[in-house]
C-alpha cells in the first residue's frame, strides 16, 4: 500500500512510522509512506496556506489553492489513482470496519487540516471525510497517524502473527476477551484456571464467554448488531440487566 500525507507540519510523522511495528512493516515494503509539505504548493514568498474567513470570525482558514494543487499534483503521480481522505470533526466517525475497508485500497492520500479548518470548497477533492470522534484536535496530523496505523496493521504481514489481527476487539463486533500472562498467581490474584488447563475447546469457550460478558457490561451499544445464538443472547441480556440495576462497571 502507498500512503501519501499532505500536512503543514510534515516533520511529525517520521519518528512514529520509523519505529516498532510500523517501522518494520515499512522496511519490509508492506506499506510505503510519503509525507508532503503543503507549502511546496504555494507561490508567494511567505508560503501562505491560510487566510481570514469571509464574514468575519476568529482564526484562519486553509485556503483552497495549495490544497487543490497538492491533491491534483499527487494524484497525477504514480500509476494508481489515490483514494483521497480529509479529516474533520464533521466527518464519518472512524471505527474498525472503516479501517478494514480502507485497507482494501492500493493508495491512500490523507490531507491534514489545521487552524480553524479548511475553505469548504476543498472538500470537493475528498472521496471521504473521517472524524476521529466528538472532540476537536489542533490538526488532522494525529487523525492521519491514527487511521494509517489502524489500516497498516491489517495489511498481510504487518503484524508478526497473522492471527492477532483477527482475534481482537471489534474484529467480530465484540470486545476482546480478558488475557493473562505469567505469573499465574500475581499477589494472590490467580489467572482463570481454564487457561492453564491445556484444553483448547474449553479455552475457546471461556474466551467467547469473556468477550460476550465484557461487551455486555462495558459496551452494550455494540450488542444490537451482533448475530448471537439464543443462549448467547440470553446470557448478554442478563448481564445488561444486572449492570443496569447495579449502575455500570
Ligand atoms: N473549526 C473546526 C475544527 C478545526 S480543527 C470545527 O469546529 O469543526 C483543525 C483541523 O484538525 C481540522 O481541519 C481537521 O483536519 C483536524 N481535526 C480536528 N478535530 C478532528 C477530529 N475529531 N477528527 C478528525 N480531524 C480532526
Amino acid at each position: 500500500m502507498q500512503i501519501d500525507i499532505v500536512s503543514v507540519i510534515p516533520q511529525v510523522f517520521e519518528p512514529y512510522f520509523d519505529a516498532s511495528i510500523m517501522g518494520r512493516a515499512r522496511k519490509a515494503g508492506i506499506f510505503d509512506l510519503s509525507v508532503h509539505d503543503l507549502r511546496d504548493w504555494t507561490h508567494d514568498r511567505h508560503r501562505t496556506v491560510d487566510d481570514a474567513p469571509f464574514g468575519g470570525g476568529q482564526g484562519m482558514l486553509m485556503k483552497p489553492e495549495p490544497i487543490f494543487e497538492a491533491v491534483e499534483d499527487l494524484a497525477a503521480r504514480g500509476d494508481v489513482k489515490p483514494h483521497v481522505v480529509f479529516f474533520s470533526p464533521v466527518g464519518t466517525p472512524f471505527c474498525q470496519a472503516e479501517a478494514e475497508r480502507l485497507a482494501g485500497y492500493e493508495r491512500l492520500l490523507f490531507v491534514c487540516g489545521r487552524y480553524e479548518g479548511m475553505d469548504e470548497r476543498c472538500y470537493e477533492l475528498a472521496d471521504e471525510v473521517i472524524s476521529l470522534g466528538d472532540y476537536v484536535l489542533t490538526g488532522g496530523e494525529l487523525a492521519a497517524m491514527v487511521v494509517s496505523d489502524a489500516v497498516v496493521r491489517l495489511l498481510p504481514g504487518a503484524l508478526g502473527d497473522e492471527q492477532s489481527a483477527q482475534d481482537e476487539s471489534f474484529s467480530d463486533g465484540l470486545l476482546e476477551y480478558e488475557q493473562y500472562t505469567r505469573p499465574a498467581d500475581f499477589r494472590g490474584r490467580c489467572v482463570p484456571p481454564v487457561l492453564l488447563s491445556g484444553d483448547h475447546g474449553a479455552i475457546a469457550r471461556w474466551r467467547r464467554e469473556s468477550s460476550l460478558e465484557r461487551t455486555a457490561r462495558l459496551r452494550p451499544d455494540l450488542l444490537d448488531k451482533l448475530e448471537l445464538s439464543e443462549g448467547e443472547r440470553a446470557f448478554v441480556d442478563d448481564i445488561v440487566q444486572d449492570s443496569e440495576t447495579q449502575g455500570g462497571m
